[in-house]
């Protein structure tokens, strides 16, 4: 648990970072899902939130966005509570691919590496709610997700949605590679799968409601707010594992090493970083870096490091 002068000397050091990074206009904003590209690209956020609900925000941080890979650790922690991970796991890998996140490409056993790349994220839509229509499946992943908020406002964005569909040949490619592969569980369809998950990536917030979610893993799974209890401790456990290693897309091993957190991006231009047991921190500014990784957010990270020992293996 962190006193409150600590916190209140953190907020004030991620102020310090927020205004020296402001200008900064590296990085490209996303352009091949057309809708993503029409957003402001010099907005810049930074919010957090601890484990005992203690907030903090600077900059844009009502600005809204939509989750993008941000919700890939969502779909594999509900897939893992509803199946089981040795069921899970005949059906995604837990290796990091070393690939784009949405390369067509299966490990040597014909399935996606992971589940924080596009084609592990479409398997684990797979199995959520298989059994439900889709109205229920996609309420199943927003009641998840409010529930990890604190019931705050995370709505849906139908225009990001309609672009992300009318442009998703390679997700289709890859739902067709991974069928051809016999990879899904039986009688998967396909298109309703395709479906959860471009629904699941238009989800939208902003950076103060993100971070409320990072600090819910970061609390084992329970609200960090209202202590409500929405993963087993277990399914975070393995949840924060991967994006541990897989987060980052092809920065991952990179982030591991010099960063040392669990973290997963977007190529709306988020990322949320969990630091067990202390807080979740969430930042935001679309323009990209060459891994498709928010370039200010990677950059506010570094800083982190550099001044608190909230890496993995400080404690050495
Ligand atoms: N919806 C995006 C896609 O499927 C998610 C990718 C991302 O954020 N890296 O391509």
């Amino acid at each position: 648990m962190i006193s409150d002068e600590k916190f209140q000397e953190f907020c004030a050091y991620l102020s310090d970072i927020h205004a020296n990074l402001k200008s900064d206009q590296q990085g490209k904003v996303a352009s091949y899902i057309p809708e993503l590209k029409k957003v402001d690209p010099n907005q810049f956020a930074i919010s957090v939130c601890t484990v005992d609900g203690r907030k903090f925000s600077i900059g844009d941080y009502k600005s809204r966005f939509c989750m993008q890979s941000m919700v890939k650790p969502v779909l594999y922690a509900l897939a893992l509570e509803e199946n089981g991970l040795s069921h899970v796991h005949k059906h995604i890998g837990r290796e990091p691919s070393g690939k784009n996140f949405n390369e067509l490409t299966l490990n040597d056993e014909g399935l996606p590496h992971n589940p924080m790349i596009n084609a592990g994220a479409i398997m684990s839509c797979s199995m959520i709610k298989r059994k439900s229509n889709p109205a229920d499946r996609f309420n199943h992943i927003m009641q998840a997700l409010y529930k990890l908020a604190d019931s705050q406002k995370i709505t849906f964005n139908n225009a990001v949605y309609n672009s992300e569909k009318e442009t998703a040949d390679r997700n289709y490619a890859l739902g067709y590679f991974m069928r051809e592969h016999q990879a899904f569980p039986k009688n998967t369809d396909l298109h309703r799968t395709l479906n959860l998950y471009f629904q699941a990536c238009s989800i939208e917030l902003n950076s103060e409601i993100l971070a409320t979610i990072a600090a819910s893993f970061a609390n084992s799974g329970s609200c960090a707010v209202n202590k409500q209890e929405v993963f087993k401790p277990e399914t975070v456990k393995n949840c924060l594992s991967l994006m541990y290693s897989c987060g980052m897309y092809d920065y991952s091993g990179e982030w591991a090493f010099s960063i040392g957190l669990p973290a997963k991006s977007g190529v709306s231009g988020g990322i949320y970083v969990v630091v067990p047991d202390l807080m979740g921190i969430a930042i935001y500014s679309p323009r990209l870096d060459k891994h498709g990784n928010s370039f200010k957010a990677i950059e506010v990270c570094k800083r982190l490091v550099e001044r608190y020992s909230i890496h993995n293996y400080d404690s050495i």
